[in-house]
């Protein structure tokens, strides 16, 4: 837990708040419920009562899963050395890092669905090119089993909702294999998005 003097936006009072810069999934599975529900990142001002919401660096570790997710509210880092977290165990683990809540939201439902979020950056590649609008961003919504669809959200540069787009599951499975040529640095957080994919595949076309 970690104390900070916050600003209400609603009544412009200072008040001490208690944040939770650290989250251990192994040992507090339901906590990943406070990130899907937004509840980590809502305070409550002492002084009127309204809620509010603050954006903070957070770590999420699951021993048991083998993974670790950094939060860094709009870092333009594409890699953080795992050491700075000070433990040693997660230089083993699968490392992300994320730049807002909404990706972290979407990490921890690519882990839940076993699906792994480097074949689904891809993805998000190829169904972008077929999106008319420019500047969009695909956010995982769910696996349809029926279907063998995978849905996207659709957001504007602003985060507004534009729709939804299905990619079929038989791309997933074609790109597992492409992903496997793409290296992730050992013992570091990397910021896998889709322009992280885009880069993958330029370097890729250019060997
Ligand atoms: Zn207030």
């Amino acid at each position: 837990m970690q104390q900070a003097m916050l600003t209400c936006p609603h009544c412009n009072t200072q008040g001490e708040q208690t944040l939770t810069p650290f989250l251990d999934l192994g040992k507090h599975p339901k906590q990943k419920l406070a990130i899907l529900t937004d509840s980590l990142f809502t305070l409550t001002c002492p002084s009127c009562k309204e809620q509010f919401s603050v954006l903070h660096e957070l770590l999420v570790v699951d021993e048991q899963e083998h993974f670790a997710l950094m939060l860094i509210p709009d870092t333009e880092l594409g890699e953080v050395d795992g050491k700075v977290t000070g433990k040693e165990e997660v230089g083993e683990y699968t490392l992300r890092l994320v730049s807002s809540n909404a990706s972290l939201k979407e990490k921890l439902l690519l882990l839940d669905n076993n699906l792994d979020d480097r074949v689904v950056e891809l993805c998000k590649l190829y169904l972008s090119m077929n999106v008319k609008e420019k500047d969009v961003q695909l956010l995982f919504t769910d696996i349809q089993k029926e279907e063998q669809t995978l849905l996207f959200t659709v957001l504007d540069a602003d985060s507004h909702v534009l729709g939804s787009i299905a990619c079929e599951m038989e791309l997933y499975t074609q790109l597992v294999e492409t992903v496997k040529a793409f290296a992730l640095r050992k013992g570091y957080f990397t910021k896998v998005d889709q322009m992280w994919a885009y880069q993958m595949i330029r370097n890729s076309a250019g060997r």
